[in-house]
């Protein structure tokens, strides 16, 4: 089969590359369905990619432990065997059923129009986006997005980026320390920068933070924030200014890591006419997936049901019944089980 091309009405869209719609796009990809993926985020992999990368999972069947980003990839690989059409970076902004075309064993498709305004049509639709659209929490500077992808970061992707910088990581979470941790002996010097002197994250981690404070691996400003960003193209300091003394310091450094956490909301899925089970979860039917539109599936943290568990396990079988239910759809005469994949 021909990978699906922009402009081609696809048999399956996923509004979510995450473990779900990852794993959807493999149960259609193997039924010899055409696929597209659309994510807002800037890679596949959704909260495990956004929010957890270099944690480990072990409740993953078949993997007694894995790294969070290895378990994306291999669930990518495993998905873009059938060339699904992805598209990153995009918002599936609305949604409306529109007269099938002669030829169509469905009488109705779906149009979806993105964000910036394109237009793809599908014949069944499987949503799984998990919480919902995901953004970081900002520092309330005006202009801040400015300095993305110009030495201010909202999350660590590769330890190899930060080797021999000086920087400056604000937050008080797990991740903030996780960082401020995992990068020392790898940039040359890192200030920590957090609104008050207690934190979020584990006593283990604020207790090995607070030994390389004692002996002068890593530099804490409490209760601070950052209030400016300072440089010629790039950042090249930051003003930093204690909360209570309102004094300000100028510190030069490279990079720039905010972990603020990130905000998600369903936002424009919630405008599609579908069914809530709650504020953040679609009724489906945990039978076939369902939902109460014709054509439309949801599968993983977005689908909710009574006794329902958001894990990824589930959400992964989830994709299978949804992505099989759905080629029953477009395809009447198919079986909703698949062929077992084993050679
Ligand atoms: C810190 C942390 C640790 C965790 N540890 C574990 C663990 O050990 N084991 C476990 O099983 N689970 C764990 N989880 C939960 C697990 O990550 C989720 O259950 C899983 O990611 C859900 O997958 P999903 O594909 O349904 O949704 P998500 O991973 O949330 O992916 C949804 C994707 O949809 C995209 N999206 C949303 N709306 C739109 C839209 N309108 N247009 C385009 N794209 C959109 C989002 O950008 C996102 O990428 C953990 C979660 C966190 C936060």
């Amino acid at each position: 089969m021909d990978a699906p091309t922009p402009d081609c009405t696809v048999d399956v869209t996923i509004i979510g590359g995450g473990p779900t719609g990852l794993a959807a796009a493999y149960y259609a990809g193997h039924r010899e369905a055409s696929v597209r993926i659309l994510d807002t985020l800037p890679e596949l992999g959704g909260q495990v990619m956004a929010m957890y990368p270099e944690k480990h999972i072990f409740d993953v069947a078949g993997h007694p432990k894995i790294k969070a980003s290895e378990l994306c990839r291999l669930q990518v690989e495993q998905a873009m065997q059938f060339s699904p059409d992805v598209h990153l970076e995009t918002n599936a902004e609305t949604i409306r059923h529109v007269p099938a075309g002669g030829g169509e064993e469905v009488d109705q498709l779906i149009e979806l129009v993105t964000g910036d305004g394109r237009a793809f049509r599908t014949r069944t639709m499987i949503i799984t986006a998990g919480h919902g659209a995901f953004e970081p929490r900002r520092l309330p500077i005006e202009g801040i997005d400015e300095w993305a992808g110009r030495g201010l970061s909202y999350m660590v992707k590769r330890t190899a980026d930060f080797e021999d910088k000086h920087v400056v990581i604000v937050g008080g979470g797990d991740s903030a320390l996780d960082w401020t941790l995992g990068l020392h002996g790898i940039a040359k010097g890192i200030t920590l920068v957090h609104r008050r002197d207690r934190f979020r994250a584990m006593e283990h981690s604020v207790s090995r933070m607070r030994s390389l404070v004692d002996s002068g691996g890593v530099a804490l400003e409490v209760p601070c924030e950052v209030t400016e960003v300072h440089g010629n193209g790039r950042v090249e300091a930051v003003t930093i200014t204690n909360s209570e003394s309102g004094t300000a310091e100028i510190v030069e450094c490279d990079s720039l890591v905010t972990l603020l956490g990130f905000k998600s909301a369903l936002g424009s899925i919630a405008n599609w006419g579908l069914d809530f089970h709650s504020k953040k979860q679609v009724t489906v039917d945990p039978h076939n997936m369902e939902t109460n539109l014709p054509g439309v599936y949801a599968a993983g943290d977005v689908a909710g049901y009574d006794g329902k568990i958001t894990l990824i396990t589930i959400g992964m079988g989830e994709a299978a019944i949804a992505a099989n239910r759905a080629i029953t759809y477009f395809r009447p005469s198919a079986k909703a089980q698949p062929k077992y994949s084993t050679e």
